[in-house]
C-alpha cells in the first residue's frame, strides 16, 4: 500500500518533532501515513505548500512564521482558526482546502486529561498575545473557566485579542479582561505561559503573587528552555508542566482531522519524554 504524504512546513523546521510524533501515530493506529518536513523559503510558503499538494500531498502542519498566511490561502476554516486567525493545520480537500488550529485544543487536553485539572469554574491567567496566545484563548474559553485574564508585555495587543474573543466569552459565560503583566491580579488556579519569555532565558514573566495555592502552571515550552520556569513554579508551590503534552495533543487533532483516527497520546509522550530526558 503506498502512503499518503504529510508533512510540517516551517522556517526553521529541522527542529521539529512532528515527523516523530506522527510516524508513532501511524504505527499504532496501522494508518499509511509518511510524514516528513519541508523547509520554506521565508518569501515561498505559498508557492512550497502549492507544490506539495500538488505532488500528491494530503495535508500539512504549518510552523513558525506561516501560520497567518496558511489560514489565508484555506477556502474553508473551523471557528477555532477563524478566532486565533492563524491555522497549524491544512487539509486539501478536493472541493477546497480546510484549515484549522489545534493548538489550543491541544493545550486544554494536555490541562484536562494529562494534567487531570478541569478548567470549568475555574480562575485562569494566560500570558503572552503573540500567535501562541491567540492560538490557545479561543478553546482556553470553551472549556468555561469562570474568569480570565489575558496578560501582555504590550497591553494593547491583550486589549484586541480580547475585544475579538468578547461574544465568544459572553456565550462561554468567561468573565474575560486584558491586563499588563504587572496587574494582573492574584490567586489564579491555573497559570499559561504562552509568552516568549523562556525562549529569553527568564524563569517567569509575571511574579508568584498570580498562583493560588496549589495552582497548575504550564509553560508552552519545553526541552531546556522551560527549566527555568519549571523550576520557578515549584518554588512556588505550584503544581508545573511543560508544553511537551500539548505538542502531542495538537499532533493528535490534525492526526483526527487528515485520518478520522483519534490515536493514543500517553505512550508517545512517555517515549518523547523519555527522549529528551536522555538526550539532556
Ligand atoms: P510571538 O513572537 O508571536 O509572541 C511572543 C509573545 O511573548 C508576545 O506576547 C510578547 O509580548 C511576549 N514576550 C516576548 N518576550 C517576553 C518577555 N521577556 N516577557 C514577557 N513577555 C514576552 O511568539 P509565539 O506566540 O508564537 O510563541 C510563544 C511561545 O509559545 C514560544 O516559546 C513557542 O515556542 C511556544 N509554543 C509552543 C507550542 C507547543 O505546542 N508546545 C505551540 C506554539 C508555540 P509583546 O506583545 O509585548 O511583544
Amino acid at each position: 500500500m503506498t502512503a499518503d504524504r504529510y508533512a510540517v512546513l516551517g522556517n526553521p523546521v529541522a527542529h521539529s518533532r512532528s515527523p516523530v510524533i506522527h510516524a508513532a501515530f501511524a504505527r499504532q493506529t496501522g494508518e499509511a501515513v509518511a510524514y516528513g518536513r519541508l523547509l520554506c523559503p521565508l518569501d515561498g510558503f505559498e508557492a512550497s505548500v502549492r507544490e506539495f499538494a500538488a505532488a500528491g500531498g494530503r495535508g500539512c502542519n504549518v510552523t513558525l512564521p506561516f501560520k497567518f498566511e496558511a489560514l489565508r490561502l484555506a477556502a474553508r476554516c473551523s471557528e477555532r482558526a477563524r478566532l486565533a486567525g492563524a491555522a497549524n493545520t491544512l487539509r486539501f480537500d478536493a472541493d477546497g482546502w480546510f484549515a484549522d488550529n489545534t493548538d489550543g485544543i491541544g493545550l486544554v487536553r494536555d490541562i484536562e486529561h494529562n494534567a487531570g485539572v478541569p478548567l470549568a469554574g475555574r480562575r485562569v491567567l494566560l500570558v503572552g498575545a503573540g500567535g501562541a496566545g491567540a492560538g490557545v484563548l479561543g478553546p482556553l474559553l470553551a472549556a468555561r473557566p469562570a474568569e480570565l485574564v489575558l496578560a501582555n508585555r504590550s497591553a494593547d495587543k491583550a486589549q484586541a485579542l480580547v475585544a475579538r474573543h468578547a461574544a465568544w466569552a459572553q456565550a462561554h459565560g468567561v468573565r474575560l479582561s486584558a491586563a499588563g503583566l504587572a496587574t494582573a491580579g492574584t490567586g489564579f488556579e491555573v497559570l499559561v505561559n504562552a509568552s516568549a519569555s523562556s525562549l529569553q532565558g527568564q524563569a517567569s514573566p509575571v511574579g508568584a503573587e498570580v498562583l493560588a495555592a496549589g495552582a497548575l502552571a504550564v509553560d508552552l515550552m519545553y526541552g531546556a528552555a522551560a527549566a527555568p520556569f519549571l523550576a520557578w513554579a515549584g518554588a512556588a508551590g505550584a503544581s508545573a508542566r511543560d508544553g511537551l503534552g500539548m505538542l502531542v495533543e495538537q499532533a493528535a487533532e490534525s492526526f483526527f482531522i487528515w485520518r478520522g483516527v483519534r490515536p493514543h497520546t500517553a505512550p508517545v509522550l512517555q517515549e518523547l519524554r523519555a527522549g529528551l530526558a536522555a538526550a539532556a
